[in-house]
């Protein structure tokens, strides 16, 4: 790999994307064939497609792709959707068909990709006092806001199986998110159950440091808020954020202004594989961050191909912890977008979790997983048992829309191919599984 981007006295970093012109040519590095190109470049018609310089130079190992698993973490894979829809968009991309004919193809093969999994839209969209929704906010869990900033809906690369895509792809109705900083904070002011306020995307850390402040700001006026939350992926596919950037510096006082207020300042930094924290600048960029007094907590799906091996899990958890961060969650892949391709069936994903686990110390151990973030609430997969002369997974609800599903054990008949909690069924016997009757 290129040391390009890592030398801390050298010339500032500065950020270069990498989209579709690229493709063609970071596919042939690769070792793909014409036609295996051809295939890819059609699935990034479908899916969004964007990586960067650091991500190419510093995250990818070259010899080893296209099997190499940072690779397979950023680019479109030939056989990422059906056949027959890679093999259409390849045949119209090889004839030179016309934009219309292939957005209007392209929309199709998107709509049946389950773009809005978990009932997002409707269900958590929270209302006004006269029933109208608020936009780019989601009210699931009585104590946690999610919010989507309109500024953030976009990442320093983009994750081959990502459950946002629909966000980058631009289809205007697959779109959801906010740019109302007051909307924002009178929700939040008028809601007292509301203690935390998470802020997602996209990644929010694309957003300059000025734009995140007039949203975070005005929150800190709110007495009953108790931590602010931001999901980025900013540390591993673009760690000169934290360092170098021109407001590298203000973003780090921003966070430290949000600590003096007596907040819990926690980043929900989206760690996929190990190799993330081995260039120097990854672990600057971690140290920063914790040392303006925010907590780095740590999440990932568990991802077919990238990061489906329990030795992975127990490297990456116990590197994070020894720089300072906390394992959260090892999350299921979702059921939308490419989830076919990317899916461990929850059996599979309990196991090797349990290896894992096994591995670290007790520092680690908070990690929950595997987790299925669904449409009742959060699912952790507790293990397999013999219930009754009969095998079943055991489950339990970590966080639920119904507070009373909360921490009870409850049982699904064990199935070694379920890949998610729509896929399980209830003992013989037994009424439905909780918070799906
Ligand atoms: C995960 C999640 C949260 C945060 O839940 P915690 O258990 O507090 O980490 C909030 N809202 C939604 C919709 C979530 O999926
Ligand atoms: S960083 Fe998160 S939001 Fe961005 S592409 Fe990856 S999974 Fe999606």
């Amino acid at each position: 790999m290129a040391v390009q981007n890592s030398d801390p006295h050298g010339d500032r970093p500065v950020f270069r994307a990498l989209s579709l012109p690229h493709l063609d040519a970071l596919l042939a590095r690769a070792g793909l064939d014409e036609q295996d190109r051809l295939r890819a470049r059609a699935v990034a018609e479908v899916l969004p497609f964007r990586t960067n310089s650091y991500v190419v130079d510093e995250l990818i190992d070259w010899e080893a792709a296209p099997d190499d698993p940072m690779y397979r973490l950023v680019f479109p894979q030939p056989d990422m959707l059906p056949r027959a829809d890679v093999d259409r968009i390849a045949g119209m991309l090889r004839g030179g068909a016309s934009a219309d004919r292939l957005r209007a193809d392209v929309h199709d093969i998107r709509l049946r990709l389950n773009p809005h999994p978990s009932g997002q839209l409707d269900l958590n969209a929270p209302r006004l006092d006269d029933g109208e929704p608020v936009q780019g906010m989601q009210h699931k869990y009585a104590e946690t806001l999610l919010f989507f900033p309109r500024q953030g809906q976009t990442c320093h690369a983009y994750c081959s199986y990502c459950f946002r895509w629909p966000q980058f792809v631009g289809e205007p109705d697959l779109r959801m998110a906010s740019g109302d900083a007051e909307a924002l904070r009178s929700y939040v002011a008028t809601h007292p159950e509301i203690t935390s306020v998470l802020i997602t995307g996209g990644d929010p850390l694309i957003m300059s440091s000025a734009v995140l402040a007039r949203y975070i700001e005005p929150l800190l006026e709110v007495p009953h808020l108790e931590s602010v939350r931001i999901g980025t992926k900013a540390l591993s596919y673009w760690p000169h954020r934290f360092l170098t950037d021109p407001d590298a510096d203000d973003l780090l006082r921003l966070f430290e202004r949000v600590v003096a207020s007596g907040r819990n300042l926690a980043l929900m930094g989206h760690y996929s594989h190990p190799r993330e924290l081995e260039p120097t600048a990854a672990q600057r960029a971690l140290r920063r961050v914790q040392d303006s007094g925010a907590v780095v907590r740590c999440q990932a799906p568990l991802i077919r191909g990238v990061n489906d091996r329990a030795e992975d899990w127990a490297v990456l958890w116990r590197r994070l912890v020894a720089q300072g961060a906390v394992p959260y969650y090892m999350f299921v892949e979702r059921d939308t977008g490419p989830q076919d391709y990317f899916a461990v069936p929850l059996a599979r994903a309990h196991a090797l979790f349990r290896e894992a686990y096994a591995q670290v110390s007790g520092l680690a151990r908070t990690v929950r997983g595997p987790i299925m973030s669904a449409t009742p609430g959060k699912v952790q997969v507790d293990g397999v048992a013999e219930v009754a002369g009969r095998r079943a997974f055991v489950l339990h609800y970590v966080q639920a829309r119904d507070p009373e599903l909360v921490g009870r054990p409850f049982f699904a008949a064990y199935d070694p191919d379920a890949r998610w909690l729509t896929d399980l069924k209830p003992l013989p016997g037994d009424g439905p599984l909780p918070g799906l009757g």
